[in-house]
């Protein structure tokens, strides 16, 4: 009997022992599981406001600010965010495309081209309006001809290195004849002949380029009326420092109707409204 009645105590003592011994376990286990669930949540919140701060910092576009970002993974997607629209918006119209001795024609840049005969070839884009300008031109008791069109880059080549040659041949040095050249013929990748929008315009009545050809009626009537067909005096006489080419009362560049009326009323070059 006490046998038994010591197994019972002992029994319960060893039961009381192993129940406390299991609840310090489990709540020594929910003790680690906070802390460690807390550790984390810590440290989530605190990233997420260092990417908020500096995505915004980024978008005002101050580099200097990603090495506050701790989180290396985060750089990439911050630096990445504001550019996209960035480039986007920094894509010209095809219409507005910049060619001067500033600005060159992009390597890549493509056209399709539209054979309007007399070997001549332009924007595809830009026939109708061209053909309805020459059309009315002459529908006024005019006649004028299309003397140059699309070039190639190595067609910009021959002819700039022509003019270049020209100038040496007058006493030029190198270097100056490459300057004065570039104010006629724009050095390869620089003109607008390569871009398809451009056409030269001679009167059948004077077949010089040069400054006589703004007394013919035939560039009077162009400079008048082109802008109602999309184009532009795009070489006035008084803006050769903001074109970087003389005055050229032969070349034509077609911006489309509304681009081109507007330079037209305001009086200003192609580089003004750009700027504008
Ligand atoms: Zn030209």
């Amino acid at each position: 009997m006490k046998r038994e009645g010591f197994n019972k105590n002992d029994y319960n003592k060893t039961l009381l022992t192993v129940l406390i011994a299991i609840t310090v376990v489990v709540c020594v286990a929910f003790v680690v599981v906070a802390v460690v669930l807390s550790d984390k949540g810590e440290g989530t919140s605190e990233k997420n406001p260092s990417v908020k701060v500096s995505a915004e910092e980024q978008s005002e576009s101050n580099e200097t600010e990603i090495p506050e970002n701790n989180g290396m993974e985060k750089e990439s997607e911050v630096i990445q965010e504001p550019e996209v629209p960035e480039t986007e918006e920094k894509t010209p119209e095809w219409n507005l495309i910049l060619a001067n001795p500033w600005n060159s024609i992009p390597e890549d840049f493509t056209v399709e081209l539209c054979d309007i005969g007399g070997g001549h070839k332009v924007d595809a884009r830009i026939v109708d309006e061209l053909n309805q300008m020459m059309s009315d031109l002459r529908a006024a008791g005019h006649s004028a001809f299309i003397c140059s069109s699309y070039r190639t880059n190595d067609k910009q080549t021959t002819l700039y290195n022509n003019e270049v040659n020209e100038y040496r041949a007058m006493g030029y040095s190198d270097e100056d004849a490459a300057v004065e050249a570039g104010k006629w013929v724009a050095f390869p990748g620089t003109s607008e002949h390569q871009t398809g929008l451009a056409i030269d315009i001679m009167s059948s009545y004077y077949l010089v380029l040069d400054k006589g050809q703004e007394d013919t009626a035939e560039q009077q009537w162009l400079m008048e009326n082109s802008y109602k067909y999309g184009f532009i005096l795009r070489y006035p006489s008084d803006k050769s420092e903001l074109t970087g080419i003389y005055y050229e009362p032969w070349h034509y560049r077609y911006v489309g109707k509304d681009v081109a009326k507007e330079i037209y009323e305001k009086g200003i070059c192609f580089e003004e409204y750009l700027m504008y």
